[in-house]
């Protein structure tokens, strides 16, 4: 089943003629990539940046497309709203903006199969592990896969970013090895030296 990205929050920021020409992207997972991870995050008051975040992202802006691919169907399952989500979203890209950080888009996916609210209950192609949310970035933007690259703290990251032909980074302590991973990094500032060190 595909549904229509209706409900999806995508939200461009790449006006900037120079950036019209970038055929490579990051996507970044949103929990315990960007922000820590408090499992089903329903307040704005709960966002917290991780350390290098910001540092990170500016770095590697000049050279990639930022785009956020988060699954959050904490919705489908009526733990907070889709505005409440929508308020989230919109405090985060306020937090990265009073930085000077801006990213090119943001998607997410509020469904689940198994929800509890009848309207968001769907086997989606833009939850990850599919690679439906990638997948819409490369078309929109034109990216060349195989110069993008997706970072995750799970193995529905890593697999999302294989379905689209991408390599995929496990971010996160050793234990974390992801057998679909292409390599582990500690945190986003490590990912983002070896991913510049790439970067044509
Ligand atoms: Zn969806």
């Amino acid at each position: 089943m595909t549904l229509a990205p209706d409900i999806q929050q995508v939200t461009a920021f790449g006006s900037q003629p120079r950036r019209d020409s970038l055929r490579q992207a990051v996507f970044l997972d949103r929990d315990g990539v960007l922000i820590r991870d408090k499992h089903y995050l329903s307040a704005v008051a709960g966002i917290e940046l991780l350390p290098g975040v910001i540092e990170a992202l500016r770095a590697l802006a000049p050279h990639f497309r930022l785009i956020m691919v988060t699954n959050q169907s904490g919705v489908a399952r009526g733990l907070f709203s889709a505005a409440r989500l929508a308020q989230i979203h919109d405090a985060l890209l306020a937090q990265f903006a009073q930085q000077d950080v801006h990213l090119d888009a943001l998607y997410c996916c509020p469904h689940h199969r198994d929800g509890t609210l009848a309207s968001y209950t769907a086997a989606c192609a833009w939850r990850k592990p599919q690679p439906g949310m990638l997948l819409h970035a490369i078309e929109k933007w034109a990216l060349d896969p195989a110069r993008c690259f997706m970072l995750g703290d799970q193995d529905s990251d890593m697999l999302a970013g294989q379905g689209a032909g991408m390599p995929s980074f496990m971010i996160g302590p050793e234990q974390a090895a992801s057998k679909h991973a292409h390599a582990r990094y500690a945190d986003l500032g490590q990912a983002a030296r070896a991913m510049l060190a790439h970067a044509g």
